[in-house]
């Protein structure tokens, strides 16, 4: 085995980091809350504790050459000492900054002058306290150039749609400030796109930069439903998508694999979302490709230098499996044993199960990744679609409340 490597975090991303480590004889150390998280059965060892906890990381660098995350709830400040103390973060805490947060995302997409959604700081909209009226009088108003409906979203703590919410008009928008602290949410444009695409890149230490093809992202109350690779896109959108991602990677001297979420529609191109680890879109390339968005992780970390992926099969479809009801972790019934048959049992279908406990609505408890044969790109759409249905007419979607 080579030199270990730490994560913190131990959940899904996580646990197929972890195989992936498996199948390249490289140590992975996870740092997570509690032995039943999904990581834990296949890493090489554990740090029990929180994902935040600088104590638990300081004792995961103990045992590793480099430490990356799971996730963006990243602590910078208290992780400081320890990157100044020699321990190795890839990426580095630096690269990470301006990407821990969406509103850093939204001001460092502005200064590199990378195609997103215009917006401000909710504080903005916000009525000025001024000496002769209490902090409460005045309405909101919205700053100029900015009309209903808008989106907001909170600044950090945020996802699978939690923390964002539509603004359809000036109740919305009172109502909201009286509910959160204006200073950690920023309003955006509503953004009418036609669909929603994502990238996942990789950048090693030596500089390179390579991607895994573009891939539509459909979205279920804001949670990723299903993930379509490749998407029919043309040659110039392609590119254009590669070009943000390695200007992006560079000028943050990134190390690492980062994944891009996009609006496209009239408006070209314009980035959503960044979320500097493996991502959702792209599970497929496990089977679909020829080094998974995993395998580029673990070269990057490690120090070695990442490989162009390609795609071994024509395309895939990658259907989250998402919880459609409640049940509670002593349940028998959560492990859903034979939901997990059929799909399993579905043709040229591979099931990726995470093993957690419970069950509630929208919480992602695996998901399938099915291969398509069709090399015509309209072909394979319709063939995704249909193969979707299958998937749907064993593991329903779930309807009514929101994720969890
Ligand atoms: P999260 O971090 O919770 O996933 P996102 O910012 O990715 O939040 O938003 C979740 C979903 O909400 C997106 O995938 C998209 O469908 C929708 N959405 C987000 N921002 C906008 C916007 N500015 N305009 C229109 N829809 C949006």
């Amino acid at each position: 085995m080579g030199p270990a490597i730490g994560i913190v975090g131990g959940g899904q991303l996580a646990w197929m980091l972890a195989e992936a480590a498996q199948r390249r004889q490289i140590a992975l150390q996870v740092q997570t809350p509690s032995p039943e998280d999904p990581a834990v059965g296949l890493a090489a060892g554990v740090v029990e504790a929180s994902v935040r906890d600088v104590a638990g990381t300081a004792e995961l660098a103990t045992r590793c050459s480099a430490i990356s995350f799971e996730n963006e709830w990243i602590d910078l400040e208290g992780l400081a000492p320890l990157a100044a103390q020699g321990v190795q973060f890839v990426p580095s805490l630096k690269a990470l900054q301006p990407l821990v947060c969406k509103r850093n995302q939204r001001e460092l997409l502005q200064r590199l002058n990378l195609p997103s959604p215009r917006w401000f700081p909710l504080t903005a909209a916000c009525p000025t306290p001024s000496k002769t009226t209490p902090p409460s009088a005045g309405q909101p108003a919205l700053p100029d150039g900015f009309q209903f409906p808008l989106m907001a979203k909170a600044a950090t703590g945020g996802y699978d749609g939690k923390g964002t919410a539509v603004l359809r008009g000036p109740e919305d928008l009172v109502a909201l400030i009286a509910q959160v602290d204006p200073a950690n949410w920023i309003v955006e444009e509503f953004v009418e796109f036609e669909q929603e695409l994502a990238l996942v890149a990789a950048r090693d230490r030596f500089g390179e930069v390579v991607c895994l093809p573009l891939v539509q992202t459909h979205q279920h109350e804001q949670v990723c439903d299903w993930v379509l690779a490749p998407v029919e896109a043309s040659h110039a959108l392609q590119q254009a998508a590669r070009n943000i991602a390695a200007s992006l990677l560079t000028s943050l001297d990134y190390v690492g694999v980062l994944s891009l979420e996009f609006f496209y529609g009239r408006r070209g191109l314009m980035i959503n979302e960044l979320a500097p680890r493996t991502h959702n879109s792209g599970h497929y390339s496990i089977e679909a490709s020829s080094c998974s968005q995993f395998d580029l992780q673990l070269l990057c970390v490690s120090g070695q230098a990442a490989v162009e992926p390609s795609l071994v099969v024509p395309g895939a479809l990658m259907v989250n499996l998402l919880g459609f009801e409640q049940r509670s972790a002593d349940d028998p019934e959560a492990d859903y044993g034979d939901k997990r048959q059929a799909l399993a049992a579905l043709a040229d279908a591979h099931l990726h199960w995470y093993g957690k406990r419970g069950s509630s609505h929208g919480r992602k408890l695996g998901h399938l990744t099915v291969l398509l044969r069709s090399t015509d790109a309209q072909e394979r759409r319709h063939e995704a679609m249909e193969r979707l249905q299958e998937v749907r007419s064993i593991w329903p979607l779930p309807g009514g409340t929101a994720a969890a």
